[in-house]
């Protein structure tokens, strides 16, 4: 039942739901791994366009399991969001590519660092000041961390979730749109939200080649994106002819295993150029 992934983990394909024993015992460890620190942070590099350097990164969360060995999010990151867990695993996250990303920082590498949320976090309330005391804590200008929101969290009508994003976009914190295309089709939110960044889903991405409908859904979205003054990157590059439409389309970034794949950032620093902080 379980196999070595992509990027080098294991996981389990098996539905948990159906195994009430393995699950509690999933649940147990996960309530462990929080405690023990077991849970560690993967960066993957995003290219600029038309440069072609790396200043961003996503962090994508991994469990180094005492038994299973390295998990992806796919065999816990839902087991998380129904125990509530999800919020203190999306703490150590933020507070763990924070302090990555002021190191990069202080060390003439600046890398914008992409962290992404669970609603649950944004529906705590103090969530924007819990960051705030993060970026101060690890020293880090507020404009290298990026958060990633889906289409569905800023549908959710809640107060505490627009006093949130408005207070994060205030503190000057980059605020992004994950798996754009894929949720709701209203984009009324676009205007409603501070939103500077979108990123178009890699099953867009996916489909470049094989017919018109994704290469124009896809322009379609740069061009909506860029009249609204957003940034906008593209996720799950996979080849080179992907990456020179991609520019054609004046894309802003790439993301995807062309460009690299999420790996430990003692992996990733030698690929990053030296330059004075912007
Ligand atoms: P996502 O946010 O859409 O992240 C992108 C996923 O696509 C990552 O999977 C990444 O490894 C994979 N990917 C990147 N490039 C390519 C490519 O070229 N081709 C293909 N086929 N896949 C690519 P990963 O790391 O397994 O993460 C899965 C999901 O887990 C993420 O999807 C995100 O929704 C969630 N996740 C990861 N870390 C966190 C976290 O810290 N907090 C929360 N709340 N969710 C997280
Ligand atoms: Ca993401
Ligand atoms: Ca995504
Ligand atoms: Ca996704």
């Amino acid at each position: 039942a379980k196999y070595l992934g992509g990027d080098g983990y294991q996981f389990y394909s098996d539905n948990l739901q159906t195994h009430g024993i393995e699950r509690l015992q999933l649940e147990n460890q996960l309530r462990k791994a929080l405690d023990d620190a077991q849970l560690v942070v993967y960066y993957q590099p995003k290219q600029d366009l038309p440069g072609g350097a790396l200043r961003s990164a996503e962090a994508l969360v991994r469990w180094q399991h005492p038994q299973h060995g390295l998990l992806a999010p796919a065999a816990f990151i839902e087991l998380a969001e129904e125990t509530g867990m999800i919020v203190r695993l999306g703490e150590q996250v933020l507070q763990q590519a924070c302090a990555q990303a002021s190191q990069w920082y202080q060390n003439g590498q600046p890398m914008q660092i992409a962290v992404n949320l669970s609603v649950q976090q944004l529906r705590q309330r103090g969530f924007a000041e819990q960051v705030a005391a993060v970026l101060l804590a690890t020293e880090l200008p507020a404009h290298y961390l990026q958060l990633e929101l889906t289409e569905s969290m800023l549908l959710e009508q809640l107060d505490v979730v627009e006093q949130n994003i408005a207070a994060l976009r205030a503190l000057g914190v980059s605020l992004a749109i994950d798996d754009f295309g894929t949720g709701y089709s209203s984009l009324a939110y676009l205007k409603r939200f501070p939103i500077d960044t979108l990123k178009i889903d890699r099953t867009f991405i996916a489909g470049l080649q094989q017919g018109a409908q994704d290469a124009a859904i896809v322009r379609a979205i740069i061009v909506m994106g860029h009249s609204l003054g957003l940034q906008v990157v593209a996720e799950g590059v996979e080849d080179e002819a992907q990456r020179q439409l991609l520019r054609d389309y004046q894309c802003d970034q790439l993301q995807g295993y062309l460009i690299g794949r999420p790996m430990p950032a003692n992996e990733l620093t030698p690929h990053l150029a030296r330059e004075l902080p912007i």
